[in-house]
């Protein structure tokens, strides 16, 4: 732009939304951000950037920018009230709570947004500090899934790649994934491929993606398991396997052998509507290709039986010897910035750094590396999100601590969730604006910095540390939520246990002590400048990598298990199956149309509450819900395109307006996730393994409004 060539300086840092983590060159002016740019040299994006990252600056202007701390009055309005107080407010408020109801009456919700440094903060301010001992973040509600099915398939949730492989691959499969929406960037790169690959995506709808494809298989909503087990069914019969690394490097292939040989071509195309020709053709190329990548995010870690289906991937992956090869490997895509920072640091499902709760060498380590007493880490994780909100239900849980998350327009069932917040005896949100439709239930509001207001790391999908940067002034009274968590430790009386929790790096250095040794050791980086001059660094990178290589610089791609060693002790990854369940809701006469929900636009993120500030960004978008289905239904209902629906589900009702398209078939719908309305409608269903809310299956009525 014309005031960016007028910047008297640049710097790069990592974009703020999803989990690719593109580099953004920052033109900054007296200290000030003047404008952006994709960084060419980042080897992430490689001068690219969608639509959101370009508007990264803009939506830190708005209007409704949370600027000071704001209580609720008796009569329900917001009043100012100064820091001090506000913090005086919230330690006496929780303490009281648990000094009447127990310690475990008041819980905390984050998200996959925060740098590690401040998730690591909040997890261990709340958890070996403030004595809370149920607290979750919202990547439970996009990753828990892959985390669980990597941790038993690996023995530790280390997605093995890197993007280069999105260039090596010569057959990649796609499935639950539309990264021409999702993850654009990561689209280009599969589109700077010279090997003329494969590409097969496993969709129930014609998305984006599958329309790109050469292969596009249409499945039925959710029967991406038994067809994952078919294809393997056919791998193993036509012996396109890697037999060599199966004896050497796996557990349990008689089990899958005999598992899977029940899902043969025929009967999966009658239960999935893929047809068994279709099946053939896909395990055939995946059993010919030389490097096959397979990638999934949503559409399988959202779903009620997402831990076996994502092992389902990584099975195939297994069996064929594609994985630690360039172009290969069982990928799973993150969604948030920081999605793998939650994973690693926020210390709820697993203890800071990945480890065990339950193992006491563990508790010890971890203490050791925070100089904090053992008995101060608890040795059981949290309960998960939903358990947490059934304890509002119950009345086990009554004071809750929201950061920079929204449950009240994210969290399945909507209307469900919101009558939850309106029991709290005390609702704490910490956030960027104050107008989110959670911040409307708060009783404080604790005013927040958002992206490019404040410094730390971000992890992205490759397992990647790069730097946010601070290029801006917050506004108003509004802090980083650092220091938002060391003002907290120091009102509750922590402030000389965390007396080392000074500044981001310092607790960068902590989480390096607390790595060392583990499969996600860190301890060969040298700081933040470090990862700023090097493009980003991947985990692991151990000292002894550091005193190994040259001028201890990474090189720029690096993916796991290239010598087949997993996690376990012995070194072997394991083959998982499981039983097929019936989906939790079918259509039947009432409600016979089948609702999707996901990523509807690249110009969106998640429930708008940044990127709905952007003027450009809300013109590439239309700003009422709008519906997606198929020309033979609408016609059945006698609507036109456009006309206005009603669509109803067991938990609620709404209003939306008809897209009519082929990328839905015959009595499937879909809606964007984006919409504030559109968890009014959804199911509230768990994996079991990972209680990841399934969001993609939904018996709904629709009717012309
Ligand atoms: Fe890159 Fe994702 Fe940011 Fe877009 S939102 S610029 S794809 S990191």
């Amino acid at each position: 732009t014309h005031e960016s060539l007028a910047a008297d300086t640049t710097t790069t840092a990592v974009c703020g939304y999803c989990s690719t983590g593109c580099g953004l060159k920052l033109h900054v002016r007296d200290g000030q951000a003047v404008g952006l740019t994709p960084e060419t040299d980042y080897p992430v994006n490689l001068g690219m950037a969608c639509p959101k990252g370009w508007e990264a600056l803009r939506v830190l202007e708005s209007d409704d920018r949370a600027t000071v701390p704001k209580r609720r009055s008796s009569d329900g309005d917001l009043v100012e009230l100064s820091w001090n107080d506000a913090l005086e407010l919230f330690c006496s408020k929780f303490k009281s709570i648990q000094a009447k109801h127990g310690n475990d009456s008041v819980a905390f919700l984050s998200t996959g947004q925060m740098p590690s440094e401040e998730m690591a903060f909040l997890g261990a301010l709340t958890r070996f500090g403030m004595n809370i001992r149920h607290g979750d973040g919202n990547t439970r509600q996009c990753m828990a899934t892959a985390v669980t099915a990597y941790k038993e398939s690996f023995g530790f949730d280390a997605p093995p790649f890197t993007y280069d492989d999105f260039e090596q691959s010569d057959c990649l499969v796609f499935i639950g994934a539309n990264p021409c929406i999702g993850h654009p960037i990561l689209w280009e790169r599969v589109l700077r491929n010279k090997n003329n690959p494969e590409i097969i995506v496993i969709d129930p709808r014609r998305t984006e993606t599958a329309m790109a494809a050469t292969d596009h298989v249409p499945l039925n909503p959710k029967s991406d398991l038994s067809l994952l087990y078919a294809i393997t069914n056919e791998l193993i019969t036509n012996d396109w396997l890697d037999r060599s690394f199966i004896r050497e490097h796996t557990h349990g292939f008689e089990q899958l052998r005999s598992h899977v040989a029940r899902f043969d071509a025929e009967s999966v195309a009658r239960s999935s509507g893929v047809s068994a020709d279709q099946i053939r053709r896909v395990a055939a190329k995946i059993g010919s290709g030389k490097a096959v990548s397979l990638w999934w995010t949503m559409g399988v870690n959202q779903s009620y039986e997402g831990t076996r289906t994502a092992q389902a991937i990584i099975n195939i992956a297994l069996i064929t010897g594609n994985i630690g090869r360039p172009g290969t490997g069982a990928n799973s895509i993150t969604g948030q910035c920081n999605a793998m920072g939650s994973r690693l640091w926020s210390s709820t499902t697993n203890l800071f750094g990945h480890h065990r709760f339950d193992l006491a060498e563990d508790r010890k380590k971890v203490a050791e590396a925070l100089h904090f007493p053992v008995e101060s880490i608890p040795s059981e994780p949290s309960w998960s999100y939903d358990r947490i909100l059934e304890g509002i239900r119950n009345g086990e849980i009554r004071g809750l601590w929201v950061v920079a998350t929204n449950p009240a327009h994210s969290w399945i069932d909507q209307d469900d969730a919101r009558e939850l917040l309106n029991r709290l005896d005390f609702l704490v949100v910490q956030d960027m604006y104050e107008s989110t439709e959670t911040a409307r239930h708060a009783d404080l509001i604790l005013p927040a910095a958002g992206w490019g207001e404040k410094e730390g790391t971000f992890i992205n999908s490759e397992r990647r540390y790069g730097m946010l940067k601070k290029v801006r002034q917050s506004p108003g009274q509004a802090l980083a939520d650092f220091q938002i968590f060391r003002a907290v430790a120091h009102y509750w009386g922590l402030g000389e246990r965390f007396a080392e929790w000074t500044d981001p790096e310092s607790v960068f250095r902590i989480m390096q002590r607390a790595s060392v040794g583990s499969p996600c050791d860190i301890s060969g980086i040298e700081g933040y400048e470090h990862i700023d001059r090097c493009g980003g660094i991947q985990w692991p990178w151990t000292a002894a990598d550091a005193a190994t290589s040259n001028d201890n610089i990474p090189p720029i791609q690096r993916r796991l298990f290239a010598d087949g060693t997993f996690c376990y002790a012995d070194g072997r990854a394991k083959l998982i199956v499981d039983e097929i369940t019936p989906l939790p809701e079918v259509p039947d006469d009432t409600y016979p149309v089948m609702l999707l929900t996901g990523r509807g636009t690249v110009s969106q993120w998640h429930t708008q509450t940044r990127t709905s500030k952007s003027p450009v960004l809300r013109k590439l978008y239309p700003k009422d819900p709008y519906i997606e289905i198929h020309s033979s239904d609408a016609q059945s209902m006698g609507v036109f395109n456009g006309d206005l629906v009603r669509i109803t589900s067991r938990r609620g009702s709404i209003v939306a307006a008809a897209m009519v398209t082929p990328t839905v078939r015959p009595g499937q719908a879909f809606m964007p996730m984006h919409y504030e309305t559109t968890n009014r409608l959804t199911l509230s269903h768990f994996d079991p393994h990972s209680r990841q809310p399934s969001y993609k299956n939904s018996a709904v009525r629709i009717e012309k409004a």
